[in-house]
């Protein structure tokens, strides 16, 4: 289960409002678009559903617990780029997370233990189309390759909650394509709520069950940093419906 509530979380960086008074519900198991335009607030949404960032103002729960201080293994994150260690090989930056949680200490499990999470690490690859490349370096891959890395890595831990910031905007369009249907096989096998933040309005659509846009909806010429961003838009209802009239129309053959 993993259901989100901001509760009136507002944000500011000095005098600059970047969010304000957001009351927002994301239900267990949704894939919450959000779009905006460029500087709305939207990565900051994310990082402080991460705890890289914390409100100014309210509170974020997961499950009706206040989210960690820190970023914890229930919550995995996916950027554009620089998701992953290029230092290490692509088994290496998939086993790495489950390896620290289980010896923070020196980050390096042996045996018995090591073994098995190799091949749970060797079997998350495969899922993501990425068997044939475990000892490569990220160099080593395309930029639709190293996307399907940073989600395999992302989703060692088995987090509640995908964070997705823009991860196929620097994709080729037919790479996007194959990243779209992956991200939502995986979804709908592990039962995740995923937020992901997107610039491009027919990915939010295609991907997203339940789709806001965040915007500044008051303005003030003389301090435009006085007001901070709202959700202007939220497409759960109107998507369910055309969802419906979809399978309806299937149905009828
Ligand atoms: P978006 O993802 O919608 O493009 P961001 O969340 O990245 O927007 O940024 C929203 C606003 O917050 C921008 O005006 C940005 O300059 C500001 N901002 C973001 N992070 C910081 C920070 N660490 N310090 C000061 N201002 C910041």
């Amino acid at each position: 289960m993993a259901v989100i509530r901001f509760d009136k979380v507002s944000k500011s960086y000095g005098q600059t409002v970047v969010l304000e008074n957001i009351d927002l519900t994301i239900d267990d198991n949704e894939f919450l678009a959000v779009v905006g335009p460029s500087g709305a607030g939207k990565t900051t949404l994310l990082r402080m559903l991460l705890s890289q960032e914390k409100p100014s103002r309210g509170r974020i729960l997961i499950d009706d617990v206040p989210i960690a201080d820190e970023p914890m293994p229930d919550r995995g994150i996916v950027f554009q780029r620089y998701s992953v260690f290029p230092h290490r090989t692509v088994l290496r930056n998939v086993m790495m997370g489950p390896e620290w949680l289980a010896a923070p200490l020196t980050g390096r499990l042996f045996g018995m233990q090591r073994a098995e999470l190799r091949d749970r690490a060797q079997a998350m690859l495969d899922r993501v189309g990425l068997g044939g490349h475990a000892g490569l370096y990220p160099a080593q891959l395309s930029g639709g390759q190293q996307q399907r890395l940073a989600i395999a890595q992302a989703l060692m831990t088995r987090p509640k909650v995908l964070l997705l910031d823009e991860p196929f905007g620097a994709l080729d369009p037919g790479t996007r394509r194959a990243m779209h249907t992956l991200v939502l096989e995986l979804w709908r096998e592990h039962r995740m709520t995923v937020v992901m933040v997107t610039h491009d309005l027919s990915e939010a659509f295609h991907l997203g069950t339940r789709v806001i846009a965040v915007d500044k909806s008051r303005h003030d010429p003389h301090a435009p940093h006085r007001f901070g961003s709202v959700v202007t838009s939220d497409f759960e209802a109107k998507l369910r419906l055309v969802r419906r009239l979809h399978d309806e129309a299937q149905a009828a053959g």
